[in-house]
């Protein structure tokens, strides 16, 4: 297996280096997302100028095909005429008013009516802010102060979310950054991905005092690993049974994996929703909502606090309005599940083809290929891939102008953008590149 960084690519990457060593003496590491700088995968990352549909243009003037999307948010493609034009006309109104506006109603109904759990909803400027929101919301309806999460989920940066990943057993909340108090974390127990014997036993141990169980429904910030039949459900049930609030993180799966979220495929119904991400078309948007009777303890109708200076700004109501309008077009989900099967098909033949010992993944508009000869179930599977291979065969992918997530953990996404001509040469760029490797 050949061997590969940026510092051997053939691409002309010059200007990109000089942007990111000033980046570095002004900003730590030259990013303001710590994965954009490529360390998953060795090298520089390259420094974006413009996009349009479902290419990413860098200012060295290489052009790639875009499965990062933002981490997700532009499953419209970059740049879509109606998105950019509300948010044009939006601006011309003004940028932000810190008082009510329709749109945030517009939004609110869009979300609402898609998301048949969503009864009402807050909007905020993140997924953090989301998840973070939406824990204080359950431990506020319960008077309860545990919560359970799985190895591997990220729900965004807040202290009490930050835990190590445990091995498989419950563990006692070890913060995973310093800075986070263990304190903050004593009250977040963490078990795998998939083991629904061990959220069990965590309610057998503290039947009266978990507040929320908060899950990925499909897990999509370890790669992307799939709920096992019955996983979910068995949250519902357990959650349901110990009266405890189950929260669905959708702020990747919400309007990705269909218009209703994760949920709507398997026919679920959580107490809580998350979102973000797709919600604000790109810009910054992110939203909690669920049942009525846990959302009106929300202030200013309850007393449970949470605010925001731009929270429901009006310039990302817009974009967010313009792009869910657009997916609910009849036939999208139909469209980016073909263009998901495509890309699927062409690269399980490339693998069993060439007898790679990788794991593909897909769910509708969202992908994973892990370089692993065992199938990825949680957090700990996930770990054993081979990052090398990864990183080898994302820089020789970027070579032939494909720009995929640069880790091995993340999620690659498909955007209605891209032409099943483009899904080709993607799918012959990965040949190519995993028959060099041989
Ligand atoms: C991206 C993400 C978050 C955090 O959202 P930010 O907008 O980055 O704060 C939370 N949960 C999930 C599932 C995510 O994918």
């Amino acid at each position: 297996m050949s061997q590969q960084s940026s510092a051997e690519t053939s691409l002309s990457l010059a200007r990109s280096h000089e942007l990111f060593a000033e980046a570095q003496t002004l900003l730590p590491g030259g990013v303001n997302s710590p994965v954009r700088a490529f360390r998953g995968v060795g090298g520089a990352p390259i420094f974006i100028d413009r996009a349009e549909g479902s290419y990413l243009y860098d200012v060295d003037g290489n052009r790639y095909l875009d499965y990062v999307q933002s981490w997700g948010p532009m499953i419209l493609g970059h740049s879509y005429p109606s998105v950019v034009q509300a948010v044009t006309e939006a601006s011309q109104r003004g940028f932000s008013f810190g008082a009510p506006t329709q749109a945030e109603s517009v939004l609110a109904r869009l979300v609402i009516e898609s998301v048949p759990s969503v009864e009402m909803v807050r909007f905020v400027n993140s997924g953090t802010e989301a998840t973070m929101s939406a824990l204080r919301l359950a431990r506020a309806y319960t008077g309860r102060s545990k919560i359970i999460k799985f190895s591997g989920c990220y729900h965004g940066h807040a202290d009490m979310l930050l835990v190590q990943a445990g091995s498989g057993v419950a563990t006692m909340g070890l913060p995973d950054s310093p800075g986070v108090p263990a304190e903050t974390t004593a009250n977040t127990l963490s078990v795998a991905y998939n083991d629904g014997d061990a959220v069990a036993e965590l309610f057998r141990t503290y039947p009266n005092e978990i507040a929320a169980i908060i899950v990925e429904p499909v897990a999509a910030n370890m790669g992307l690993v799939l709920p096992q039949p019955g996983f979910l459900e068995r949250l519902r049930t357990l959650s349901s049974q110990y009266g405890a609030v189950l929260i669905f993180d959708e702020v990747m799966t919400g309007f990705r994996v269909a218009l209703g979220g994760m949920q709507e495929r398997v026919g679920m119904t959580p107490d809580l929703t998350c979102f973000g991400k797709i919600i604000g078309g790109g810009l910054p948007v992110g939203a909690y909502g669920g049942r009525r009777e846990i959302m009106q303890l929300v202030a200013p109708l309850g007393p449970m606090y949470q605010a925001g200076t731009l929270s429901g700004n009006p310039l990302a109501m817009a974009a967010g309005i313009a792009t869910l309008n657009e997916l609910r077009q009849p036939g999208q989900y139909e469209r980016l599940e073909q263009k998901g099967q495509l890309l699927s098909e062409g690269i399980e033949r490339v693998l069993y083809d060439q007898k790679i010992p990788a794991q593909f993944v897909r769910i509708g508009a969202m992908f994973c290929l892990y370089f692993s000869a065992e199938p990825v179930t949680n957090y700990a599977s996930a770990r054993r891939s081979d990052t090398a291979h990864f990183a080898s065969y994302f820089w020789q992918m970027l070579e032939r102008g494909i720009y995929l997530p640069p880790s091995q953990f993340e999620a690659c996404f498909i955007s209605l953008a891209l032409t099943n001509a483009q899904l080709a040469d993607t799918v012959a760029a990965v040949s190519a590149v995993l028959k060099k490797q041989d």
